[in-house]
């Protein structure tokens, strides 16, 4: 202290400091980065994805089994109805939560397939789930507010969260709990600062599916707290193997507890039109206008026209694409309980397995340790040339998550690969 007030020290501490961060800045401009982006992990499906595409790039035969995109098309119709559209001059902007006939096709969805009552006005399209959930967090979360996230998660969840200052609070289940957490796990969670709890079913990463009763008895303890919200994930509503899906949404009381959130990616095969919605509490998907309405406003016009189309549809080509989808997942559990080591369980949905592979941490191949998911996922990748995607980007840093939306000879390539990489 006495030198600090000596006005000579304190000048060449301002000095120094100064002149310490213009140094920074100028040898490494992302310092001028905001701390809040500095500390946000980059999406680990879409890193791995990249790698893959880096190595293919480079002239090796990668398989990637890393991205959750369904490989088929999207269905001819949808995109005739896009083209249709586009001559007829839909490319101007459209409302913020989308067109109102966009809007009434998706009430109607919601109440022909899952029982719920949102109405046109509380309805929001965005530009993919993903920004649809963004708009949820965004509008719920203050700082220091907490968020049960039911783990394993789909990776972007906790990022979401933490740009927006909020705290993640991780409940999780293994592989002995078919990755399904109980209510009894999910009252202990629950603290005076929670507010939202976020899940998806069926899930992804482990492709497992939250039955009625399993929901009731989660949605029971959601309903003994007052103020507490939640983000039902369905976008894989239409890849479920089993008889029927189930939204929390359903449960009495629970529609106005709900932000239901889904798309058109997965079931319609439409990941590069970026198109998503959600159905939430009018006060709430009012929020989310206007987040939007700052961000992004509208998404894309002629997309929306096909939209319409997708939904009032008979649904044909989307449970021909389910059922390719089972197929392949039979035949990939068949193979990879070949692997030695190798703990799956039956995935009821989505397009991926969740193998617990942590009975090769510890061990070695080809001068390769391997001690976590990280390690198991870059060691697949460089030595076997097929790209899956750590368990640790998901919450379980005992699994890796394999996608199996890739046809059949690349899956059992895949699998030969890994086989035989770990002899
Ligand atoms: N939720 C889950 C569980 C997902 O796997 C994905 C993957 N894309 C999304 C949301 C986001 O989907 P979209 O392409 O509609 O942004
Ligand atoms: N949802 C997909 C996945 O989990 C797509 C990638 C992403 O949006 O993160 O792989």
């Amino acid at each position: 202290m006495r030198g600090l007030s000596n006005p000579i020290h304190t000048f060449a501490l301002v000095f120094n400091t100064i002149t310490m961060q213009i140094k920074d800045i100028v040898v490494n401009p992302s310092a001028l980065l905001s701390d809040r982006i500095k500390s946000m992990d980059e999406s680990a499906t879409i890193k791995m994805a990249q790698k893959a595409r880096d190595l293919a790039q480079k002239g090796i035969n990668v398989i990637s089994l890393s991205l959750g995109e369904p490989d088929f098309d999207t269905p001819n119709f949808i995109k005739e109805a896009a083209k249709v559209a586009l001559d007829e001059g839909f490319t101007k902007y459209t409302p913020v939560p989308g067109l109102l006939k966009l809007r009434q096709a998706i009430s109607s969805k919601f109440k022909r397939d899952n029982n719920l009552n949102y109405e046109p006005t509380q309805i929001v399209v965005s530009n993919g789930a993903k920004q649809s959930i963004a708009n949820v967090v965004l509008s719920l979360i203050n700082p220091g507010d907490e968020v049960i996230i039911i783990t394993p998660y789909w990776v972007s969840y906790a990022e979401i969260v933490k740009l927006t200052g909020g705290i993640p609070v991780y409940v999780g289940a293994d592989i002995s709990q078919d990755y399904k957490i109980s209510a009894t796990q999910l009252d202990e969670a629950i603290s005076e600062k929670t507010k939202l709890i976020i899940f998806s079913s069926p899930c992804n990463p482990t492709g497992s599916v939250y039955e009625k009763e399993e929901l009731e008895a989660l949605a029971a303890v959601i309903l003994n707290y007052d103020n507490l919200m939640v983000i039902s994930d369905e976008i894989y509503e239409y890849i479920n193997f089993t008889s029927s899906h189930f939204s929390i949404a359903e449960v009495p009381g629970m529609e106005e507890r709900t932000a239901t959130i889904n798309g058109f990616s997965k079931g319609f095969s439409m990941t590069g039109w970026r198109l998503g919605y959600m159905g939430a509490p009018q006060w709430l998907a009012s929020a989310c206008s206007k987040v939007q309405g700052q961000f992004t406003s509208g998404a894309n016009s002629f997309g929306q026209e096909a939209a319409i189309t997708a939904l009032d549809s008979p649904l044909t080509e989307t449970y021909a694409m389910r059922d390719a989808f089972k197929e392949r997942r039979d035949m990939l559990l068949k193979l990879l309980s070949d692997i030695p080591g190798f703990k799956v369980n039956k995935p009821m949905g989505a397009f991926y397995v969740f193998p617990d592979i942590s009975a090769y941490f510890g061990k070695s191949f080809q001068g390769f340790e391997i001690n976590n998911s990280d390690d198991f996922s870059e060691y697949i990748l460089s030595h076997a040339h097929v790209g899956l995607v750590s368990g640790s980007a998901f919450g379980d840093d005992n699994c890796i998550r394999i996608s199996y939306a890739a046809s059949e000879p690349e899956l059992r390539e895949a699998v030969r690969r890994i086989k035989e990489a770990l002899l």
